[in-house]
C-alpha cells in the first residue's frame, strides 16, 4: 500500500490551492465540503473562482507562487497547468512536511485524492494508488448503485442513538449484537423507507428488551471456505464471517478469505499441516465449546467442505454434547473446485458414470484402501491428501488391474491464482511430479475424464 488511507480534519484550517483554472476550481469545490479555510494563489483567475472569492467562500491572492507561500498551511494543492510551478509547490511543501497533492501527478504528491461516494455522514473513499483512475471510476459507479441512497440516513439514525445505547448497554459485545440486530434487519429497512418514527419505536422496543449484563448465548458456525478462490464462498459464509467475534481457521483457508474477516474479530490459527498438527483435534473441539460458552459468535472456518475429509462431524459432535447452538455451512469441496478450474468434468456421459472421493493419507507408510473396489469401470477417482502417497497409489492401482495408461491429473493450489495442473498416466505421473517441485495442497483426479482437459481448460488461459 503506497498511500495510506486516512480522513483528515481540515474544517477551520488553512488550505492552500495554487492555480485558479478549472482543475483548481474542482478541487476547491471538493475542499469546500469540509469547511476548510481556502486560500487560492494565482496570477490570474477564471470567473467561477472569482465568484467564490466575491462571496467570501475563499480568499484569493493574485500573485505568482513563491515557496514561502506554503508556510503554515494544513494542506497544499498544486493545480496549475505548469509542471515547473507545480513541482516547486511540491518541493516547498515537502520541505516543511506539509501534505501536498499535485493534481494528476502522483509522483510529485505526498497524498492523493480518492474517488468519493457520499452518503453523508458516511464517506467511502476509493483509490488505486494512482495506477488506474478508470478502474477507480468503475468501482465508484458500482458502489453508487450498490449502496442505498438512504444509507446516510441510517448512519444518522445510528449516530442519534449511539450515546443512549451505550448508556443502556455498557457491555460492549452485547451492544455490538444489538447494533447488528438494528442495522441488518427490519429497523434498517424502515429507515431506508423513510419510516423514521416506526423505526424509532422498534429500536426502543429492542433496547427495552435487553437485560443489562445478560450473558449472550454464543454459537458456532462450522463453515466451509471452499478451495481458495474467495469468490467461491457462499453468501451465508460471507455474512457469518463478517459478523463473527472470533474465527478459528485451519491451514487450507486462503489468505484472500482471511482478508474478509471483520478487522476487529479475533483470529485463531488451528493448524494443521501434514505431520505438524498445531492443535490437537480434541483441543480444537474444547476451544470451540469454551468460546461459545463465553457468549461469542464463533466461526470455525475450514478449507473446502467441512463434511468432506474435514473432521467437521467430530467438532459438532462435541457441540451437541455440550448443548451449544451451531449451524453448518457447506463449502465447495476441493474435488469440485479443482475439477472445474482444471477443466475436468468429474462425470461425463461417455467416460464416467460415477465418481468416488478417497483419501490417500498414509498411515504408518501405507494406504489402506479397498483397491479391488476402485476397479469399477467408467468411474472417476478423486484422491485427497495424495501427494506423498502418489507413487504408491499409482502402483497399487496398476497392480489391482487399472491400465497403466489411465490418465491422471494432479491439481496444485486449485482455484488459486498460482494453480498448476500436471497431467500424465498412472505409469508416468509420479516421475513427472518428482521433478516439478509441487507443494500442498494438491488433489489427484484419475480416469478418462482427465483427457477432456485438453479441450475444456479455461482457467488462466488468457493470463
Ligand atoms: N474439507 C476439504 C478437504 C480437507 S483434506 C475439502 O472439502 O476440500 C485436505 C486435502 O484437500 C488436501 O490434502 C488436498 O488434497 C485437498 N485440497 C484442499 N484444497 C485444495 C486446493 N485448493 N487444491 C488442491 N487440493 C486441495
Amino acid at each position: 500500500m503506497e498511500f495510506f488511507p486516512v480522513f483528515l480534519r481540515v474544517s477551520g484550517r488553512q488550505c492552500l490551492v495554487v492555480g485558479a483554472g478549472s482543475t483548481a476550481y474542482r478541487k476547491v469545490n471538493l475542499l469546500l465540503k469540509s469547511k476548510a479555510n481556502i486560500v487560492v494563489v494565482s496570477p490570474e483567475t477564471n470567473p467561477s473562482m472569482r465568484e467564490l472569492a466575491d462571496n467570501k467562500r475563499i480568499v484569493f491572492i493574485q500573485k505568482e507562487f513563491a515557496a514561502s507561500d506554503v508556510n503554515n498551511y494544513r494542506l497544499v494543492i498544486a493545480a496549475t497547468n505548469d509542471y515547473a510551478v507545480n513541482s516547486s509547490v511540491a518541493d516547498a511543501a515537502n520541505k516543511l512536511d506539509i501534505p501536498v497533492n499535485v493534481v494528476d501527478t502522483p509522483d510529485l504528491s505526498s497524498f492523493i485524492f480518492p474517488a468519493i461516494v457520499e452518503r453523508p455522514p458516511l464517506t467511502i473513499a476509493v483509490s488505486s494508488g494512482g495506477s488506474s483512475p478508470v478502474l477507480v471510476r468503475i468501482l465508484r459507479e458500482r458502489l453508487e448503485t450498490l449502496i442505498p441512497a438512504r444509507f446516510g440516513a441510517l448512519a444518522e439514525f445510528a449516530a442519534h442513538y449511539r450515546e443512549l445505547i451505550k448508556r443502556r448497554i455498557p457491555n460492549a459485545p452485547q451492544r455490538r449484537h444489538i447494533w447488528e440486530q438494528i442495522l441488518y434487519g427490519p429497523i434498517a429497512e424502515l429507515v431506508f423507507a423513510g419510516q423514521q418514527q416506526e423505526a424509532e419505536r422498534r429500536l426502543n422496543h429492542v433496547v427495552d428488551a435487553v437485560v443489562p449484563g445478560q450473558r449472550l448465548s454464543g454459537s458456532v458456525a462450522l463453515i466451509g471456505a471452499g478451495p481458495g478462490d474467495p469468490e467461491l464462498l457462499t453468501l451465508r459464509a460471507l455474512r457469518l464471517i463478517q459478523q463473527a467475534d472470533i474465527v478459528v481457521y485451519d491451514r487450507l483457508v486462503s489468505p484472500g478469505i482471511l482478508e474478509l474477516i471483520r478487522r476487529d474479530a479475533e483470529k485463531i490459527y488451528a493448524g494443521k499441516a501434514r505431520a505438524q498438527h498445531s492443535m490437537s483435534q480434541e483441543t480444537i473441539n474444547q476451544l470451540l465449546v469454551r468460546l461459545a460458552n463465553q457468549g461469542k459468535q464463533v466461526v470455525r472456518l475450514k478449507g473446502g467442505d467441512p463434511f468432506i475429509f474435514g473432521r467437521g462431524g467430530e467438532e459438532i459432535e462435541t457441540l451437541v454434547d455440550e448443548d451449544i447452538t451451531f449451524q453448518v455451512v457447506p463449502g465447495i469441496t476441493a474435488a469440485s473446485g479443482c475439477a472445474s478450474y482444471a477443466g475436468i468434468p468429474l462425470t461425463h456421459r461417455d467416460y464416467a458414470q460415477s465418481c468416488v472421493f478417497i483419501t490417500g493419507h498414509l498411515q504408518e507408510g501405507c494406504i489402506n484402501l479397498d483397491w479391488e473396489h476402485l476397479m469399477v469401470p467408467n468411474q472417476t477417482i478423486v484422491v485427497y491428501m495424495g501427494l506423498i502417497g502418489l507413487p504408491q497409489i499409482c502402483k497399487q492401482l496398476i497392480q489391482s488391474g487399472k491400465s497403466a495408461e489411465t490418465p491422471i491429473a494432479l491439481v496444485e493450489h486449485g482455484t488459486q491464482q498460482d494453480q498448476r495442473v500436471i497431467t500424465g498416466t498412472l505409469a508416468t505421473l509420479p516421475g513427472i511430479v518428482e521433478n516439478a517441485q509441487v507443494s500442498a495442497p494438491t488433489l489427484l483426479i484419475i480416469g478418462d475424464v482427465v483427457r477432456l482437459r485438453d479441450k475444456l481448460a479455461w482457467f488462466k488461459k488468457t493470463l
